[in-house]
């Protein structure tokens, strides 16, 4: 089943068309990795799909429903969540409080809210710093708790976007982990923006490459990855490896 469609998304800013008409679909369990150079429109696109703002033509379809331009916090009721590049959590709460604010936005009540925060604490390995302020937290830990507080969302689909940005390699394995066991386990679909190919080769099904706002190359990860021009369009000369 497809889970996510994109048609002819097209967005514009004053001039600048950001994204030129972009069709996309993930299935169901399945994860897709975007990749492009800086500026290729995989953060736009993003927002687009998210309804931070509307695309200024084309649709998306979530399980076959129309939700162009629909705010995030419906699309969470409906099964979609986001996680952002830069986390924003609330910075003097601890990682529970946290976790806490996120199940209640989703409508746990009482008991549940402590239950359904400690399950995402406990799924992301935070346990341990489940009273820390969540402002204090090394970078890999807040990049779980920006997971946990989307798991308490109770997802369908998520969409990441680059959740590895800013973690040494040593803190990048076990969020890779949980990504996998999170397909694995819950058959979690996945639309995950990234610029580490190691990440986008070891997790996705399929991969997108965006160049100047359009669809460039669409494929497995072997494929896209080793096409020439890809390559070429990607830094100019060569992928990112790290
Ligand atoms: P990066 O990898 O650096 O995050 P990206 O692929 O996510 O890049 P976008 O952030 O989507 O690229 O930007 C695509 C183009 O749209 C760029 O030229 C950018 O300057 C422009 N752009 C993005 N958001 C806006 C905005 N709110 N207003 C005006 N221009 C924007």
């Amino acid at each position: 089943m497809i889970v996510l469609e994109a048609h002819a998304l097209t967005k514009s800013f004053s001039g600048l068309q950001a994204l030129k008409g972009v069709d996309l679909e993930v299935e169901e369990g399945k994860i897709l990795g975007i990749i492009g150079a800086n500026g290729a429109g995989k953060t736009t696109l993003f927002n687009c799909i998210m309804g931070a703002f509307p695309p200024t033509s084309g649709t998306v379809l979530l399980e076959g429903r129309d939700i162009t331009g629909m705010p995030a916090h419906q699309l969470a009721r409906l099964g979609m969540v986001r996680t952002f590049q830069l986390m924003r959590p609330f910075h003097t709460m601890t990682v529970l409080e946290n976790v806490e604010v996120a199940a209640m936005s989703r409508g746990a009540r009482g008991a549940a809210v402590r239950a359904e925060a400690v399950g995402s604490i406990e799924r992301t390995g935070l346990s341990e710093w489940a009273g820390h302020q969540s402002g204090l937290l090394p970078a890999g830990m807040q990049k779980r708790l920006e997971l946990a507080r989307a798991l308490a969302l109770r997802p369908r689909i998520l969409l990441l976007d680059e959740v590895l940005a800013g973690l040494v390699p040593s803190e990048r394995a076990p969020v890779l982990d949980l990504l996998s066991s999170l397909r694995r386990d819950e058959g979690m679909t996945m639309v995950f923006v990234e610029h580490i190919m190691a990440a986008i080769r070891v997790l996705s099904d399929h991969v997108v490459m965006m160049d100047q706002g359009a669809v460039l190359a669409s494929g497995d990860a072997q494929t896209v990855l080793s096409d020439p021009h890809v390559i070429e369009a990607y830094l100019g000369k060569e992928l990112p490896h790290a």
